[in-house]
C-alpha cells in the first residue's frame, strides 16, 4: 500500500509517500510561504530516478498546495504514481490531540470536531493541520485519512507528572495540563532503543532527548512515556532554538512592566526571541552558533559558548532527573537536527552525568553517523544515536488502521 504523509504547517506543507509494502520513500517535498502573498515554492523529490522539480508560485491556500504536490505526483515529468488511486490512504501530523486522543485515529467528522476543540490548545498548529486535512478529503475524497498526533505518547503520563500545581478548577475547565509534543520521535526511538537492547519492553528504563529546533526531552518505563519536558504548549522545558523553555512565569508580567509590552509581545518574545537566539545574539541554528562559539575572533564569541552552555547544562538537568526518578536509566537516547549531528552536545551532556550516573560516551563512536551505539567503555547506561522517522510512524499507524478497515 502507498500512503501519502502529510505535516501541514501554517505556510508550509511538508510530504512523504511511501511504499509500505516495503517501508521505502517514493518522493518527498515541501510546498513554502503558503497564503502569505509572496511568491512561494514546490521542491519536489522523486525517488524513482526522475529529476526533482521547483515550482515558483504564489500559492493562495492549502487547497492549491495539496493541489501542486499531488498533480507532482501524478506528472509524467517527476510523477511517481500513475493515478491518485494507487495512494491507499493519507497519514496527517496533528500537533494536539488534547486529552482525547491516545493513540492515531481514522479522520471523521467527530475527529475534526475534536482538532477544532484543542485550538485553544494548539494554536497556531491544529488550524493549519485541520487545513491539510480538509484540502486532502476535497482533492482525494474516499480515500481514508488518519490523524497521528504528537502528543498522544506522551498520553501514559501519571496525573502527578501531567498536572500544574496551579488551581485544580483550571485544568478541569480548560484542560490546562501538561501534553509534551514530539510523541511520534520519542515513540521511535525508544522503539528503536528496546530493539537495540535486546527487544522486550517490559522493565526498560530510557530517556530520550529530542535535541532540535524545537527539544524535549522524556523518561520511558516498560516503553511507556512517564514524563516529558514540553507541557501544555511546546514553550516549556528546555532552551530551543528562539523558545525560553521554563523560566519563572513572573518574568512574563515583569517584562511586559518594563518594556510596556502587550500579552501577545511577551508571548511573542518568549516564542520568537529568547532560547540560544536569544541568548547568543548569533542565530536560532545550532551549527552558527557552534561556529560563533569556536571562532575567538567572532564579536558574540562568549555569548554564543553561554547559549550552548546554558542548553547543554538544561538538558542534563533533564536527563539527571528522569534517571532519579526512573531509578536509573538502560539507554539514553539522542535525535533530531543537533541530537544527531552534534558530538559536542551529546559529549557535554553526558559528560555532566557521569560521576553522578557512571555513564561515559565513547570519544571516537561519538563521531560515527546514523543509528549508532556509543556508549564508553565503563558505562552502565547505553548511549544510543538514533535518527528519528517521524513519517514513518505516521505511515504505519496509517497503514494498521486501514488494513483494518
Ligand atoms: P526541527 O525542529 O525544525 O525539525 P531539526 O530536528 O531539523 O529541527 O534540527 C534543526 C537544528 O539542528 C538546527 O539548529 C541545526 O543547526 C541543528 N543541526 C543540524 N545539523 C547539525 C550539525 N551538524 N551540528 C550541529 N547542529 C546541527
Amino acid at each position: 500500500m502507498k500512503i501519502l504523509i502529510i505535516n501541514a504547517g501554517s505556510s508550509s506543507l511538508k510530504y512523504q509517500l511511501m511504499d509500505m509494502d516495503t517501508e521505502t520513500l517514493i518522493a518527498k517535498g515541501i510546498c513554502e510561504r503558503i497564503g502569505t502573498g509572496e511568491v512561494g515554492m514546490l521542491k519536489h523529490t522523486p525517488k524513482n530516478g526522475k529529476p526533482e522539480y521547483m515550482l515558483d508560485a504564489v500559492i493562495a491556500d492549502h487547497d492549491q498546495a495539496i493541489g501542486l504536490v499531488l498533480g507532482a505526483l501524478v506528472s509524467p515529468d517527476h510523477g511517481v504514481v500513475s493515478s491518485l488511486s494507487e495512494v491507499g490512504a493519507v497519514g496527517h501530523r496533528v500537533l494536539n490531540g488534547g486529552p482525547k486522543f491516545e493513540t492515531s485515529v481514522l479522520i471523521n467528522s467527530d475527529v475534526i470536531k475534536s482538532i477544532e476543540e484543542f485550538i485553544p490548545l494548539g494554536p497556531l498548529h491544529n488550524p493549519a493541520n485541520l487545513k491539510g486535512i480538509e484540502a486532502c478529503q476535497k482533492a482525494m475524497p474516499g480515500t481514508p485519512q488518519v490523524a497521528t498526533f504528537d502528543t498522544s505518547f506522551h498520553q501514559t503520563m501519571p496525573d502527578y507528572a501531567y498536572i500544574y500545581a496551579i488551581p485544580y478548577e483550571y485544568y478541569e475547565k480548560y484542560n490546562i495540563r501538561r501534553y509534551g509534543f514530539h510523541g511520534t520521535s520519542h515513540r521511535y526511538v525508544s522503539e528503536e532503543a528496546v530493539r537495540l537492547l535486546g527487544g522486550r519492553a517490559a522493565g526498560t528504563k530510557i530517556i530520550t532527548c529530542h535535541c532540535g529546533n524545537g527539544s524535549s526531552i522524556a523518561a520511558l518505563r516498560d516503553g511507556r512515556c512517564v514524563d516529558t519536558s514540553m507541557g501544555l504548549t511546546p514553550l516549556e522545558g528546555v532552551p530551543m532554538g528562539t523558545r525560553s523553555g521554563s523560566i519563572d512565569p513572573a518574568i512574563a508580567e515583569f517584562l511586559a512592566n518594563s518594556e510596556g509590552l502587550t500579552r501577545k509581545e511577551t508571548y511573542d518574545i518568549l516564542n520568537k526571541k529568547s532560547g540560544v537566539l536569544g541568548v547568543s545574539g548569533v542565530s536560532s541554528d545550532f551549527r552558527s552558533i557552534e561556529a560563533a562559539a569556536a571562532d575567538a575572533a567572532h564579536p558574540l564569541q562568549r555569548r554564543a559558548q553561554l547559549a550552548l552552555d546554558i542548553f547543554y547544562y538544561d538538558v542534563a538537568k533533564y536527563v539527571a532527573a528522569y534517571a532519579g526518578i526512573l531509578g536509573g536509566a538502560d539507554a539514553i537516547v539522542f535525535t533530531a537536527g543537533l541530537g544527531e549531528n552534534s558530538p559536542e552536545l551529546r559529549e557535554a551532556v553526558i559528560g555532566k552525568l557521569s560521576a553522578a550516573f557512571g555513564v561515559y560516551v565513547d570519544p571516537q563512536k561519538n563521531f560515527t553517523r546514523g543509528t549508532v551505539d556509543i556508549t564508553g567503555d565503563a558505562s552502565k547506561t547505553k548511549v544510543f544515536v538514533i535518527p528519528t522517522n517521524e513519517e514513518l510512524v505516521i505511515a504505519r499507524d496509517t497503514k494498521e488502521i486501514v488494513e483494518k478497515l
